[in-house]
């Protein structure tokens, strides 16, 4: 394999600067080469070898001879007894803090990703914390790109690595490295590092697409010499002058298509790529109006990346045509300067020598610290709600992750959470059973109080309560939370909380209801469950039971179901005779009541104290009304009987409620009745175009002082305007 020496490290360097400092180059080599004197790449080379290619990368890439020296130091805090602080003393504080950066990314443990057998959306979310946590980690963006150029090397020379090291690192690469490389838009490295990537991870799949692509190879070289030679003549006519390049696509972009279009090579169109580097964004539309004047388009294949760029800042004019013969052919159309970016991504933006830049003459320049910035602003897009200091043109050092940290459990998994965060926030990161039974936490193996301030790489230990703990978290938790996930899951709890009191609340009024029916809870079956919740529409039988608790149904309307309409009559008719025994206790009976079915007349209404006669209807009993009803005096009077006996202390109320129509007000209010103990027995609401509910219902209740109180709380209720007793 070749091997790259320092004078070719400078000889590249020079080739885009006149101006640099020599010196620091060769004194970083000299330095490293002799830290490293005794070691050996497990290839058998010189350790020496290593950082010297990484820093032929990135010389190849433009950048500035600061992260050049870093890239030749790159190893030396790790790999040797070298300390930060020396480097420092030698070589200045900026390389001292590249070269500590790239030792911090170095510790990151890629060995445990997460699993590819969970759920794709959480394994896309862990994947993704990682590499953020790896930008997180580098305070200088030069440092990603360090490590890139570093694993490139290392990628390079995989096949000294025994199989299994390889398949590891293959897969660290492809799901960390690559994705970097392409959200840095570093088009070029993000390529070989997927096509290395992909040669040792699935060799058998590799072979078959190197094959594919390697059939042809002069036939598919003639053909771009040919059209190359049209597209440059056609252009020259239209006085434009463009440089013009042709290739095949990497083999992982040609494998993950083929995937697409279910191995159907023929269906691959853009196997050959020629691209078209011209001046200025009016030229690259021209172009592409000149070559369609001359190929086919395939309509459908065009796109405007120039217009809409992807989402890392990639730029170009992109257009599929039928070529020389019909053969289909991926044109990409851009200028310079979209190319150069293209390429190396940031990295472009240490690409300063103006005469490489202005090969064509016309108005390139290099680029001017707005646009820098606006490079730094598109990464802030990607890591979203981040705001960007705009000094930071000068440095071009990332601090887009300034709100937030990274913390660890002591499993070693990741979690991004942001500034000011507590072991409480971290907990419910985790589940939200581990944050309600959340006690106590330990930071770095100390116990700390739960409103603790995590900071950046702390290990988190939550300490649990018992599994049977039904204490739950507690309200204050609510301020010293930071994420609206640990807000949510709190307040969730205590909704959550009051539904099971609900749930048992409307279990017990069920219970005393259906033994009214001589039923017992336990009687109802699972397949009468069902029926019921079939008709209702409840979710499960505890939402059911729930809404019976908060007051939302009767029990009687739900035990109507369970019996059946008929048998209810029935029972119900039984149930009063029953109550009547029980309850009604005239001290002098004119007429024994006993076992007459007994009610109260609708038109007066009569309640405990009142003087009262009653009426014997048809086969129905007796009905109730007070003495001076004026109902009593149109009807029959033979039928009217002097009884004197007590109202039984239950007493059937009803109430209208006028209020502002508003999502939850009928809930709120059954909501507030059913917490007094008061079963609400029935419930009409209707609302009117103005927006006005009318809310009807009837309960039962032991002592008319209750509405005292009642009516009024229920007046107090948000929306409600009136409250009236009919
Ligand atoms: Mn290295």
């Amino acid at each position: 394999m070749y091997k790259i020496d320092i004078e070719k490290v400078i000889e590249i360097v020079q080739k885009d600067k006149n101006d640099f400092d020599r010196d620091l180059i060769i004194s970083s080599y000299e330095f490293a080469k002799e830290k490293h004197a005794n070691q050996k790449r497990l290839s058998g080379d010189d350790y020496i070898t290593h950082p010297l290619a990484v820093a032929g990368i990135l010389a190849e890439m433009g950048l500035d001879e600061t992260t050049i020296a870093a890239a030749l130091l790159h190893d030396t805090i790790e790999d040797s007894d070298v300390t930060p602080e020396e480097i420092e003393k030698l070589f200045g504080s900026k390389i001292k803090d590249l070269v500590e950066g790239v030792t911090i990314l170095g510790e990151i443990d890629f060995s445990k990703l997460p699993d590819q057998n969970i759920q794709e959306i959480k394994f896309q979310h862990e994947i993704e914390n990682l590499r953020r946590f790896f930008l997180a980690m580098a305070k200088d963006v030069r440092v990603v790109i360090i490590k890139l150029a570093d694993r490139l090397h290392n990628m390079r020379t995989l096949n000294f690595l025994a199989i299994a090291d390889q398949k590891r690192i293959s897969r660290e690469t492809l799901e960390i490295f690559a994705p970097l490389a392409d959200r840095l838009s570093m088009g070029q490295i993000k390529a070989e590092l997927e096509d290395l990537a992909f040669r040792f991870s699935n060799p058998e799949d590799f072979k078959i697409i190197e094959g594919l692509v390697t059939k042809n190879e002069r036939e598919r070289k003639n053909y771009l010499a040919h059209i190359n030679r049209i597209i440059t003549n056609d252009l020259e006519e239209e006085a434009i002058k463009a440089k013009i390049d042709g290739r095949v696509k990497h083999l992982y972009s040609i494998y993950k298509k083929l995937n697409k279009v279910n191995n159907d090579f023929s269906k691959i169109y853009d196997l050959l790529a020629i691209r078209v580097v011209v001046n200025n964004i009016e030229e690259c539309y021209k172009a592409m109006g000149i070559i369609h004047a001359r190929f086919k388009p395939m309509i459908y294949l065009i796109k405007d990346y120039i217009a809409v760029p992807k989402p890392n800042g990639y730029q170009s004019l992109h257009t599929t045509v039928f070529g020389i013969k019909g053969k289909i052919t991926e044109i990409q159309i851009r200028t310079i300067k979209m190319h150069e970016e293209a390429e190396n991504g940031i990295a472009a933006h240490w690409h300063y020598n103006e005469s490489k830049l202005n090969v064509y003459k016309k108005g390139v320049s290099s680029f001017a610290p707005q646009e820098k910035l606006g490079w730094v602003n598109k990464l802030a897009n990607w890591q979203k709600n981040v705001s960007i200091n705009t000094n930071l043109a000068e440095e071009l050092q990332i601090d887009l992750f300034n709100d937030r940290i990274f913390v660890f459990s002591p499993k070693g998994n990741i979690f991004d959470l942001p500034e000011g965060a507590t072991p409480i926030d971290f907990a419910y990161e985790l589940h939200s059973a581990v944050g309600n039974r959340c006690r106590g936490a330990k930071v770095n193996g100390k116990i700390v109080n739960l409103n603790y301030q995590l900071n950046n790489r702390d290990v988190v230990e939550i300490v649990l309560a018992p599994k049977n703990d039904k204490t739950g978290p507690a309200r204050d938790w609510l301020e010293h939370v930071k994420t609206a996930k640990a807000k949510q899951r709190i307040k969730n709890w205590y909704r959550q909380s009051n539904r099971e009191e609900n749930i048992e609340q409307g279990s017990k009024i069920l219970l005393s209801d259906l033994r009214v029916f001589s039923l017992d809870g336990g009687d109802i079956s699972e397949e009468v469950k069902k029926k019921i919740l079939d008709e209702t529409n409840w979710r499960s039988w505890d939402d059911l039971l729930s809404a019976i608790g908060d007051g939302t149904i009767t029990a009687k309307q739900i035990i109507r179901k369970i019996v059946g309409q008929r048998l209810y009559d029935e029972l119900e008719a039984k149930k009063e005779t029953k109550n009547q025994t029980k309850t009604v206790e005239p001290e002098e009976k004119r007429l024994n009541l006993s076992g007459i079915l007994v009610r109260y007349g609708e038109c007066c209404k009569p309640k405990k104290g009142d003087k009262v006669k009653g009426y014997i209807t048809q086969g129905q009993g007796v009905t109730i009304h007070k003495s001076n009803c004026h109902s009593l005096l149109t009807s029959s009077q033979d039928r009217i009987v002097e009884i004197d006996f007590d109202i039984p202390s239950k007493l059937r109320t009803r109430v209208e409620i006028l209020g502002k129509n508003r999502v939850g007000l009928v809930r709120d209010i059954a909501a507030l009745i059913a917490r007094e103990n008061i079963v609400i027995e029935d419930l009409k609401a209707y609302n009117s175009e103005k927006n006005v509910s009318f809310i009807d219902l009837s309960f039962s209740i032991e002592n008319p002082d209750i509405l005292t109180e009642l009516l009024p709380k229920i007046g107090r209720i948000e929306g409600v305007q009136s409250v009236r007793k009919k």
